[in-house]
């Protein structure tokens, strides 16, 4: 008899949108074939855990069919494309984010119509070269320079040496970690809000292995700017470069991130405008990056309104009086409206009606939602977790269940130590992977051995600063006579305003260490 396979299935929400019909969808797959819970990826995209293989097809045909796909959220071709999660409609940058991460997602889509032979078992409903995505992309890809002779024109027959991760945002909106990706653009409009083009970064990149000094995280490099008509040809540029000299004999040192590293940016530079038949322009400036999460309710700018909403580590679920899951259900089938899903695992939901608000705000009070953002801890609202234990089989160590004690131990410890409103960037994943980029946090914790984290110290509030790894096995029921020396060393000594990472930064990692061996002692 064939064993219960668990599957994880992972939705392509370019810019983490999914509309009402899909998440009505979602939450019914969940129920019915999932293990009743919703999890929000730090790709804005949306998890389903615990499908069985034998209720696979179902799940698949049922997201095809209801606005959704799972085509390229997962393997070694472009991943799901991030852009910020607010819907401003009035401010013409985010619009085209929300476009071009659309468009580039179409683009680097697989052309071949398996998926859909597959999934949908035959049926002709959507032939593949029917399928949306793929007619998208096939339309895009008509001039081709970079292509190869094959049924997958940019790809080729072998896709990428390994995952490719795309972002669009806009100037000074780094609610999508705009460091982390192999590619992030960065909007450029004119005085009048016209789009000029784009910043180009690429080489980011956080996965490592543990005890592998040639794996590292990696933040992006400023490659140039690129003018609006020619960035499909870019982007199909930098792919092609990758496709054809990224490692494909070694797949820990297969990341684009590691070409740089290795070619150095002119290098890598030069062969890139070899197949994009131009020079690419100088890095236009730009203003300095924040860190934005848009909780609570704002003006969407056309008289209509959006609210985020916290989630604690992207899961949605109920439990006991907490009923994020009936609630989201309940407003998104009685109103219709549509979310965004952000880069912390937070959603927003959006076009909503001004004479909807109370009602709204009434369900997710009924339900042990808080409304109020200012009313979440800021250890809390900040942070991030990856799944980790027990769905994702690479986990070292807890993460998901593990980091709420854990920020409440923290927070006792800060009270303890007359910070009670002190806050800093806390991410944790259960292994290496990275998947909740803890290697920009403030403090990173990332699962080394069986109830042992490796502490990185060093990442910025708005993630601008590689955090470097402080201790390699901390104990986790060592935390606070761990962390209390580095705390009141940082009250002692910190500026004036200066965050938590910063100060980590500036005063160094042996004066941390020695200021904690000096106060252990006494
Ligand atoms: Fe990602 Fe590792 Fe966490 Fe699994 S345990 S979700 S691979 S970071």
């Amino acid at each position: 008899q064939e064993k219960d396979y668990g599957m994880m299935l992972r939705t392509r929400s370019p810019g983490g949108f999914v509309p009402s019909q899909l998440y009505l969808t979602l939450d019914r797959l969940s129920e019915e074939y999932g293990n009743h819970t919703l999890r929000i990826t730090t790709r804005q995209g949306m998890q389903l855990h615990g499908i069985l293989k034998k209720n696979l097809q179902e799940t698949i045909s049922a997201l095809i069919k209801n606005m959704g796909s799972t085509l390229g959220a997962c393997g070694d071709l472009n991943r799901n494309v991030m852009a910020p999660p607010a819907p401003y409609k009035d401010k013409p940058e985010y619009q085209y984010a929300w476009e071009y991460a659309e468009k580039i997602a179409d683009l680097l889509t697989p052309q071949t119509g398996a998926y859909y032979e597959i999934w949908l078992d035959g049926e002709k409903a959507i032939s593949g070269s029917e399928a949306p995505e793929v007619k998208a992309a096939r339309q895009r890809n008509d001039n081709g320079t970079i292509f190869q002779d094959s049924v997958e024109p940019i790809y080729g027959t072998h896709y990428m040496p390994r995952k490719f991760k795309i972002s669009v945002t806009v100037p000074g909106d780094n609610s999508i970690d705009v460091y982390t990706h192999d590619i992030s653009l960065v909007v450029i409009t004119d005085e009048s809000g016209e789009l000029e083009g784009f910043n180009v970064l690429a080489g980011g990149g956080l996965g490592r292995t543990h005890n592998k000094e040639e794996t590292f995280a990696r933040m992006s490099d400023e490659i140039g700017f690129v003018a609006k008509d020619d960035i499909y040809d870019l982007v199909k540029a930098i792919v092609a470069t990758q496709r054809d000299y990224g490692d494909r004999v070694s797949r820990r040192h297969a990341r684009m991130k590691y070409l740089i590293n290795d070619w150095g940016v002119k290098k890598f530079k030069a062969q890139v405008e070899e197949y994009f038949g131009k020079k690419i322009a100088k890095y236009r400036k730009l203003p300095q990056w924040q860190y934005k999460d848009f909780l609570g309710w704002h003006e969407q700018g056309d008289g209509k309104l959006f609210f985020g909403i916290s989630v604690e580590n992207g899961r949605i679920k109920d439990e006991g009086k907490f009923q994020l899951k009936t609630a989201l259900k309940e407003i998104v089938s009685q109103f219709e409206i549509p979310m965004r899903l952000t880069a912390n695992h937070n959603v927003i939901l959006y076009e909503i009606d001004p004479a909807n608000k109370e009602a709204i705000e009434n369900i997710l009070v009924e339900r042990g939602i808080e409304t109020n953002p200012d009313a979440i801890d800021t250890l809390t609202r900040y942070s991030m977790a990856c799944p980790a234990m027990p769905t994702c089989g690479l986990a070292i160590t807890e993460s998901e269940r593990a980091l709420p004690k854990i920020s409440d131990r923290i927070r006792q410890l800060l009270i303890t130590l007359g910070m009670p409103d002190e806050y800093f960037v806390i991410r944790m994943t259960g292994c290496p992977n990275g998947c909740a980029r803890p290697y920009m946090a403030e403090l990173g914790f990332v699962g080394s051995a069986p109830g042992k984290y490796q502490i990185w110290l060093g990442g910025t509030p708005d993630q601008t600063e590689l955090a470097q790894p402080y201790e390699q096995k901390m104990p986790i029921d060592e935390l606070e006579s761990f962390f209390e020396p580095i705390f009141v060393y940082f009250k002692r000594d910190r500026k004036a305003k200066e965050s938590f990472g910063v100060f980590c930064n500036r005063v160094g990692f042996d004066a941390i260490r020695k200021f904690s061996a000096d106060y252990k002692l006494g």
